[in-house]
């Protein structure tokens, strides 16, 4: 499959100007993310996974997106990342490939102070990426507010469960809509992952 046959627009397959074509998991979770399906995808780093879940959650915003106004105060999309490392990482891909089509994408994690991230919220968002326990302490504050998600990315669900996150991932998702689009990837897919993905998601099987 080619960039093309994606029927993506224009400005927001820019990012992947210099690829040759769609990753494999970015071609299975495209045709899905794009219909509206939640979705798990096991694949590790370095397989496109960023861009899989990335360029969906672009088009939730554009699709959302009324009229001219492009400024939002609440987001409409929520990656959540295991680590602080990986958060960055996120944001700098969502970042640059969301510039094209005015996108914004703010990036929330620990270890620094919460000034500058509570200011970058204010001045406007579509897409939030963020770490547990920072995450939880500014909806605690009451400058995150998140009923107004309607698509959740778990990135590296696993490794978040190993680090011991599934209350704040628990008490985090209790904050999204509940007619929320949700996205699953995992490298591994072990017991607790499931019954993780058994209880929030709706997914069907399908052979690819
Ligand atoms: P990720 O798995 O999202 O961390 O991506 C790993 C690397 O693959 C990054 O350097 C991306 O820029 C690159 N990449 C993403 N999509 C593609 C693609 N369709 N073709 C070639 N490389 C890609």
């Amino acid at each position: 499959k080619s960039f093309a046959e994606s029927g993506l627009p224009e400005e927001v397959l820019e990012c992947c100007k210099n690829f040759d074509k769609p990753s494999p998991i970015q071609s299975h979770s495209w045709r899905f993310l794009l219909d509206g399906r939640d979705f798990i995808g096991i694949a590790a780093t370095g397989s496109g996974k960023t861009l899989a879940y990335g360029i969906p959650a672009i088009m939730h915003v554009l699709n959302k997106r009324s009229g001219k106004t492009s400024k939002r105060v609440n987001p409409l999309c929520l990656v959540l990342s295991p680590t602080r490392e990986l958060a960055q990482q996120i944001s700098d891909v969502l970042c640059d490939a969301g510039k094209h089509s005015g996108v914004k994408s703010v990036c929330l994690y620990g270890g620094t102070s919460k000034g500058p991230q509570i200011s970058s919220l204010k001045s406007g968002v579509d897409i939030v990426i963020g770490t547990p326990g920072r995450l939880k302490d500014l909806i605690e504050m009451g400058v995150c507010y998140l009923k107004e998600v309607s698509f959740v990315v778990l990135d590296e669900a696993d490794r978040m469960l190993d680090l011991g996150f599934e209350p704040e991932v628990r008490s985090i998702l209790s904050q999204t809509s509940s007619a929320r689009q949700m996205v699953m990837f995992s490298a591994t897919w072990p017991l607790p992952v499931h019954q993780l993905a058994q209880e929030f998601m709706d997914p069907y099987p399908v052979k690819v």
